[in-house]
């Protein structure tokens, strides 16, 4: 199959709106990452979603909508902090997760009777959505645990030869994936962090929890995803605390010690700490200097690091608080060797 790249004008969204209809998909851009889209009402789109992706089987997509979408036609309760967080935040990067009136294929939640979904806020994405009039079930438009695209060409470089379409509405300014919040309960409690911070929904709704799964109690985990290696470059990793920072220096003495005629060692760190890591012999990749720079620059900048480096060694930024909470969950689990079993 031919993959076509074409900016979003009239025409391509009526030919991304016909892709659709005929049950197949499309890649879309979103403020946060690229998507890969399809009717979330039906089955074959779903699996084929799952398929093209490799995307484990239990683990739930979310719906994406537009910004006057009735939401009472998907999602079954509605609690009062809901309409405060889609008032304050929406559209953006934030996921609510509902209890579900099962009317989206039952493959989309994969066998939870609960609906994640989420209003983007990029004018492209809403422009496809108004157009379809549908929701879309979009997970990140990449090979499942690779790294999450943040441009048309990472989803060509993924996914060409997949699909039929990829929508281009440039670069992604968020550049992590939004926040996942469960609205099934009394408050609201994050399932995954991303852009929307804890802090900021605090500030809206008062209280606000973090979800962990309790991996030993054998209790089914509320947001499957945690569990997957995800975000991963195709290149031997290793990740360093920000206090451990000496320790990368003497890791990268090791390497060039042992490997003289390969690709080499590189470093992702953020703006302040890159001259020492220059200073030790390793190529520097500037994840940037605040925590919205970093957000935006990681995924490209992981992408960048598998062409270039045999090893990366990711140095943790110093901040945890806020967007970082998110920054560091995917740079964790973008250094960690295996799925959690
Ligand atoms: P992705 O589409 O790759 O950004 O991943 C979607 C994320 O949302 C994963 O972490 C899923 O586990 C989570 N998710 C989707 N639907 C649900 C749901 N119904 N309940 C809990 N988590 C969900
Ligand atoms: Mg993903």
């Amino acid at each position: 199959m031919q993959t076509q790249i074409k900016e979003i004008t009239k025409e391509s969204l009526k030919e991304a709106k016909k892709i659709i209809e005929n049950g197949g998909v499309v890649a879309i851009p979103t403020e946060t990452v690229y998507g890969l889209g399809g009717d979330a009402f039906n089955d074959t789109a779903v699996k084929n979603i799952f398929e093209i992706k490799g995307r484990p089987s239990n683990n739930p997509l979310i719906a994406h909508v537009h910004k006057d979408y009735d939401l009472s036609k998907i999602t079954d309760y509605d609690p009062p902090y809901a309409k405060k967080l889609r008032e304050a935040f929406l559209p953006g990067p934030l996921t609510l997760v509902y209890p579900s009136t099962g009317k989206v294929s039952p493959l989309v939640s994969c066998g939870l009777n609960t609906l994640a979904v989420r209003v983007p806020s990029h004018e492209g994405a809403q422009a496809f959505l108004r157009a379809v009039e549908i929701p879309i079930v979009a997970p990140s438009a990449n090979v499942s645990r690779h790294v999450s695209p943040t441009s048309a060409e990472h989803v060509f470089d993924d996914l060409g030869g997949k699909i039929p379409l990829i929508l281009d509405g440039g670069e992604c300014q968020g550049g992590i994936e939004s926040t996942v919040c469960d609205c099934t309960g009394e408050y609201p409690v994050i399932l995954r962090s991303g852009l929307v911070t804890r802090e900021m929904i605090e500030k809206v709704v008062g209280t606000c929890g973090e979800y962990t799964p309790d991996l030993k109690s054998g209790e089914k985990v509320k947001s499957p995803g945690v569990l997957y290696k995800h975000y991963a470059p195709r290149c031997k990793t290793m990740l360093f605390s920000a206090k451990n920072a000496k320790n990368a220096k003497n890791a990268i003495s090791a390497y060039i010690a042992e490997n003289l005629e390969n690709k080499g060692v590189a470093v992702l760190c953020e703006e302040k700490r890159m001259e020492e890591f220059e200073k030790a012999g390793a190529k520097v990749l500037n994840l940037g200097k605040n925590q919205a720079e970093m957000a935006m620059r990681l995924y490209k900048l992981l992408r960048e690091a598998e062409k270039l480096c045999e090893l990366l060694i990711v140095v943790e930024p110093e901040e945890t608080g806020g967007i970082m909470a998110g920054v560091l969950n995917r740079l964790r689990k973008a250094c960690t060797s295996e799925d959690v079993k």
